[in-house]
């Protein structure tokens, strides 16, 4: 299992590439439209039709005004399925979330106006999956998750950083980040 706080420490003691430095408002990485998101009323069956029929991994839960309260993922339903928590679907978001064990830490938010650095140290810190954009007054705009890091910074890292200086540093901060990104994609 790979230490991540002992990734990012090595992150933080190699040369950054030029576009890490860039807010998430200028690089477009991520999902800003149609956002699948859910109510602490949402019943975990319509979360879970929510899941296969957009193919997405976590559902942000939004109050009235748009404004996120929490997040629902697909790891939850698993938890619940494994601990056997609920045999009754239709209970809602709000109670199944009650129930989360002590190491759920909080929905993880970020803002446009973010570094992609700062979006990968927060992920790494809180070991999730993804963090929820949202603007000034909190309401949901967005959502950036590992598979948009793994596709801008592992699939694409040539197009991104053309004028590279240090080829050499860049790919062992790729092959960093993908650790970083499989070492996640095993916890959720
Ligand atoms: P994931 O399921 O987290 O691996 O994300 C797959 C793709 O769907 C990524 O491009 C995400 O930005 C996007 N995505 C994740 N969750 C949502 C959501 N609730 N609504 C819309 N797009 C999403």
């Amino acid at each position: 299992m790979i230490n991540l706080l002992q990734i990012l420490t090595e992150i933080h003691e190699l040369p950054k590439p030029s576009f890490s430095n860039k807010t998430l408002n200028e690089l477009h990485i991520g999902t800003f439209e149609n956002i699948e998101t859910a109510t602490e009323d949402t019943s975990i069956i319509l979360a879970l039709k929510k899941f296969v029929q957009r193919r997405v991994s976590a559902l942000p839960v939004i109050d009235r005004e748009g404004k996120l309260v929490n997040i629902y993922s697909k790891f939850d339903v698993i938890n619940l399925a494994a601990e056997k928590t609920y045999n009754n679907l239709d209970v809602s978001l709000k109670e199944a979330n009650d129930h989360r064990n002590e190491w759920f830490e909080g929905v993880q938010s970020c803002k446009l106006s973010e570094t992609l650095f700062a979006v990968m140290e927060k992920i790494v810190k809180a070991e999730v999956h993804r963090l929820v954009v949202v603007d000034e007054d909190g309401k949901v705009i967005g959502i950036i998750s590992l598979s948009d890091l793994l596709h801008y910074l592992v699939l694409r890292p040539s197009e991104q950083d053309s004028n590279k200086k240090n080829s050499e540093s860049s790919h062992i901060q790729e092959t960093l980040l993908s650790e970083i990104i499989c070492s996640n994609f095993s916890n959720e």
